[in-house]
């Protein structure tokens, strides 16, 4: 793939004054519309990661602009010193939409990680009476919950944890989609155990979508023995699977959600943690918070951005387009496919090396062609368009990727 001079400018750039903590595809974006982003030079590409499902509305979506730019000139800030006319609303509104008592706004989605173990630590303590320091929290192989030392701590991805070590002590990991092995250290050691936390799908692990049952069998066990069941929504939740949360396939109602990425649409870092009272009650004024948390911009844009998602039944539409998603891409005769997984609009296609072309030039080819997409643990592709792509727009998308692929063989 050719860059251009006006590209590399920015890649330079980027290379010399910035820390080198990501490894991005050589395309520099510059403006971004709907299912489309445009680089430097005026190309149009597909979007097909979505900020990592934070761009579920799609780019620059006008309904969710107009939010900011009006509250913007409004009032932006004001701390949790003093109230404001957007945060009860907002709270009233994620009420209404998700049917929690009540939620707690942070920022980035690693800050809700962390909120909803500081909840389910508290609520072990205070509520089920675990002996105070001793409380654990059941964590699965191959998650990945964010950046902090306790959330790495968590990790078993050595790229993730190592050498920042000390770690948090406190997490007993098990194998994902492994019933049994749940049921095991419930039975060893459920009275000390506060909370599961679990991907409903482990999206930066690579799409893995455990079997169907597995979270429900997750949750039964989790009631029976008074332990809480912490779903991590942040890359599911909010339409993207093809249901408003992942967990709702399996029709649980987690304790606790985590929620980040898409409920901003890509505009602001926001999160929330949904709790009921029982849970969210343990944690007292001066006891938790966030100086941007809730803030009056980002409770304007999260309404607009919800209602967004509601207005253009994008929970329909993931369902839908995703299962023609997969069914084109499973029908592809390509040597580089190997499998093809996903739920609604969250996919992955895993890619056998051929020709010494693996993964990484695949999306190289496919950036040529104009789509966008990113490998991750090497061998596979996540495939996440914005969720207000057209079927028509989809398909043609497809047909480059299927295009790219047979460039390569
Ligand atoms: C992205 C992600 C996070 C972390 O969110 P940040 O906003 O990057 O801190 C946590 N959990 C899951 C499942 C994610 O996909």
């Amino acid at each position: 793939m050719e860059i251009t001079k006006n590209a590399q400018h920015y890649i330079d750039l980027e290379e010399k004054y910035g820390a080198h903590n990501y490894h991005p595809l050589p395309v520099v974006l510059a403006r971004g519309k709907g299912a489309f982003v445009w680089d430097v030079d005026g190309k149009k590409y597909f979007d097909f990661l979505s900020a990592y499902s934070a761009v579920n509305q799609g780019h620059c979506h006008p309904k969710i602009i107009k939010a900011l730019t009006d509250q913007a000139e409004t009032l932006c800030l004001t701390s949790r010193a003093f109230y404001n006319d957007c945060l009860g609303p907002y709270e009233e509104f994620i009420h209404n939409y998700f049917g929690y008592d009540k939620m707690l706004p942070m920022n980035s989605g690693a800050e809700a990680v962390e909120t909803g173990v500081k909840l389910g630590r508290r609520w072990g303590y205070e509520v089920k009476g675990i002996p105070d320091g001793e409380a654990l929290v059941i964590i699965c192989e191959g998650n990945f919950h964010g950046r902090t030392i306790s959330i790495v701590s968590m990790s078993n991805d050595p790229s993730a944890y190592r050498h920042y070590g000390p770690y948090t002590p406190g997490f007993v990991r098990i194998p994902y989609n492994d019933v049994p092995a749940l049921q095991k250290v419930l039975e060893e050691q459920g009275d000390r155990v506060a909370a599961m936390l679990v991907e409903p799908i482990q999206g930066e692990a690579g799409v893995y979508v455990p079997d169907d049952g597995y979270l429900k069998s997750c949750y039964d066990l989790c009631k029976k023995h008074n332990v809480l069941f912490i779903a991590d929504e942040i890359q599911t939740g909010i339409a993207r699977t093809g249901k408003m949360l992942a967990c709702d396939h399996e029709n649980i109602r987690p304790d606790i959600v985590l929620l980040g990425k898409a409920i901003s649409g890509g505009v602001l870092p926001v999160s929330v943690v949904l709790a009921d009272d029982e849970i969210m009650m343990t944690i007292r004024p001066g006891e938790h918070g966030s100086t941007y948390g809730g803030f009056p911009l980002a409770a304007k844009v999260a309404v607009a951005a919800l209602t967004v998602v509601k207005e253009e039944k994008m929970t329909e539409r993931a369902e839908e387009l995703g299962k023609i998603f997969r069914e084109e891409m499973r029908k592809c005769d390509s040597p580089f496919i190997e499998l093809v997984r996903g739920k609604g609009l969250l996919n992955a296609v895993v890619i056998k090396p051929h020709n010494g072309k693996e993964a990484w030039d695949v999306c190289l080819k496919m950036a040529e062609n104009g789509l966008i997409a990113k490998p991750t643990h090497q061998h596979i592709i996540r495939f996440a368009p914005p969720l207000c792509i057209t079927e028509e727009e989809l398909r043609e998308a497809i047909e480059i990727i299927k295009k790219s692929l047979s460039a390569l063989e």
